[in-house]
């Protein structure tokens, strides 16, 4: 479960949260949706601390994320263990180019986490298979296709055995006819009850995988609720003037 209350986060004078609360219990997808520059990512990155929230509170699996008064983390060893407990998937696929996809995914399991390499590996070739990459283990990053590269970066976030998984717009970068299968993968996860913060524009599958749905507009909440409420009677006008630019 993800628990966040009261977020705020300044870029210098630039306010980009004013004050976000949002949770997901054990099991629940929620979906960020909004225009550009609302504010969706850095929500997103401050769960997992690449960003420092100037105010509010973090609760990840029933622990509070302990700050000092400025809101800096007070305990980096207690980031870096949250932080490992979420996946997180970006829009770009972030492998690491000169490592195989295998490579890819054991080597944080292996060198950060100790797990013995046998087991590592094993637990690989298992993630690779769910995500239909059984034929790639040894091929480079490069010479797979877009939504090949994104479904081993979600295989390689499955390996750290992460609590929950943040995605944000994984699929905006790829090519119409890619989207279809990583998409599929997700919702493989939201089906066997993972945990999920998710950002995307592809508002039909907001709509399908969702528990719950938070319209952000100009860092603040301006909607929320369940799919087919907000996606099926919308109340706030800008939430339907969004939708209506986004389909
Ligand atoms: P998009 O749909 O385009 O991805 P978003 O909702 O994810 O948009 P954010 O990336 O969270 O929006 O950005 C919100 C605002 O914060 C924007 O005005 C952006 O320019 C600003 N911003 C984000 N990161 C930084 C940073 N590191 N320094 C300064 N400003 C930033
Ligand atoms: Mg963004």
């Amino acid at each position: 479960a993800i628990r966040v209350t009261g977020l705020r986060k300044s870029f210098g004078a630039l306010e980009v949260l004013k004050g976000v609360s949002i949770s997901a219990r054990e099991g629940d997808v929620v979906t960020l949706i909004g225009g550009s520059g609302s504010g969706k990512s850095t929500l997103l990155r401050c769960v997992n601390f690449l960003e420092t929230p100037s105010a509010g509170q973090i609760v990840i699996g029933g622990e509070e994320v302990l700050c000092r008064a400025d809101g800096r983390p007070k305990d980096r060893r207690q980031i870096e263990r949250l932080r490992q407990s979420l996946g997180m998937v970006f829009q770009q696929f972030n492998l690491w180019t000169h490592k195989t996809v295998l490579e890819n995914l054991i080597e944080v399991p292996v060198h950060v986490l100790g797990l013995p390499k046998e087991e590592a590996v094993a637990r690989a070739r298992h993630l690779l298979d769910r995500v239909g990459l059984a034929q790639k283990e040894d091929a480079y990053p490069a010479f797979l296709s877009g939504g090949q590269q994104q479904r081993a970066a979600i295989a390689r976030a499955l390996c750290m055995q992460p609590r929950a998984m943040l995605f944000d717009e994984p699929t905006s970068a790829l090519d119409p006819e890619l989207v279809g299968e990583v998409l599929a993968v997700i919702r493989s996860l939201a089906d066997e009850g993972r945990t999920m913060l998710l950002v995307t524009h592809e508002m039909r599958f907001a709509r399908e995988v969702s528990d719950h749905v938070v319209y952000l507009y100009n860092g603040l909440i301006e909607e929320q609720g369940p799919p087919e409420q907000l996606f099926g009677d919308p109340q706030s006008s800008r939430l339907k003037q969004f939708l209506k630019s986004v389909t």
